[in-house]
């Protein structure tokens, strides 16, 4: 059939005529010092498209249901109540996601054409007098049925019955779209790809947590390989100001290296291992703190040049001068 393909599947949407001609360019290696800046400009301007000024952007090579997967995993643990209504193929997808990983799902059932039941919600919040439900999972705009969800009313429900779970929202459809203000209506984990608002091809799961999300992650305990918001070296940089290296291909993921060339000495490499000591603890991996400190303090001492000489005293200004040794050349 000649003529263009008219796409009107609800994503990948058309992407902009610009954007195709802005990517036909070449590989780059994103192990170069250029590439930084790429990434913070994007993690920065992405919190514009959230609407958040607090929260954390997280970019992955991955899709939609991607990013639903890193927002459980990274602040919950098997067997945690949560609470999502259903009311079309999305909701019932990410439900089925949740269950696979060991969450158990309080499911309200909701008329698919209908949005997410503020009332029912907080209802069944206000009745949890233990805070046992830990997030509340809600799909802003249906894509199966096109209906949008009041999400301000749902988070009065939640403060309504002044209950601490995590609002969770799946924004793949509505984010770049429809109106979406995560600091407003405090959403903790705000979830898109980038193939349907934000006209780009297919392949990026956007994730932004808030700080909340943040440090329910210290606590979770869902496994998480390739979704994980933290490595030592993110944490270290972002919170500590410490740059580390990435163990590179068998040790990937296994070791960070600390650089120790150029300019620097021992007690400069102290507060690197202090600042590595404080990420690995911070993303829970059990470390005593300043044991490796203390441990790198003792070995710098015993293998320290030896003392040396205290230097002579500066010559009084009255004392004759002394022509300094790199005058007195031989002609
Ligand atoms: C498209 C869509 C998804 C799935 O996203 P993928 O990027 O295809 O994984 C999830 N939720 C909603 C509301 C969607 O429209």
């Amino acid at each position: 059939m000649p003529g263009r393909n008219f796409l009107f599947v609800p994503g990948p949407t058309n992407v902009p005529e610009r954007i195709l001609r802005a990517m036909d360019r070449a590989m780059e290696d994103h192990r170069s010092s250029a590439f930084p800046t790429l990434t913070a400009a994007l993690l920065r301007d992405l919190k514009k498209v959230f609407r958040t000024t607090t929260g954390q952007a997280f970019i992955f090579p991955a899709t939609g249901t991607g990013g639903w997967e890193a927002a459980l995993v990274n602040t919950l643990s098997p067997g945690d109540r949560v609470l999502a209504p259903r009311y079309g193929q999305f909701s019932h997808l990410w439900i089925d996601l949740a269950q696979r990983h060991g969450l158990r799902v309080d499911i309200i059932d909701v008329e698919w054409g209908e949005g997410a039941p503020a009332e029912r919600i907080e209802e069944i919040l206000t009745a949890d007098t233990q805070h046992e439900i830990r997030g509340v999972l809600v799909v802003h705009n249906e894509t199966a049925t096109g209906v949008t969800s009041d999400l301000a009313a749902v988070r009065a429900a939640m403060d309504a019955a002044r209950h601490p779970a995590l609002l969770y929202v799946d924004g793949v459809s509505s984010i770049g779209s429809l109106e979406f203000r995560m600091d407003e209506w405090k959403v903790d984990l705000a979830i898109t790809g980038s193939q349907k608002g934000l006209m780009l091809p297919a392949g990026l799961g956007l994730v932004c947590a808030s700080p909340q999300a943040l440090a329910a992650r210290e606590r979770a305990k869902c496994p998480r390989v390739f979704f994980d918001f933290g490595a030592v070296i993110d944490v270290a940089f972002r919170r500590h100001n410490l740059a580390l290296g990435a163990g590179l291909a068998r040790l990937a993921g296994k070791l960070f290296r600390i650089g120790h060339l150029g300019d620097l000495n021992e007690l400069m490499l102290l507060g690197a291992i202090a600042g590595a000591e404080m990420a690995m603890r911070d993303v829970g991996i059990k470390v005593t703190p300043g044991a490796g400190v203390a441990a790198a303090a003792e070995h710098y001492r015993g293998t320290a040049a030896p003392l040396p000489p205290r230097p002579a005293a500066a010559p009084s200004p009255d004392a004759p001068h002394q022509p300094s040794p790199r005058v007195m050349v031989e002609r």
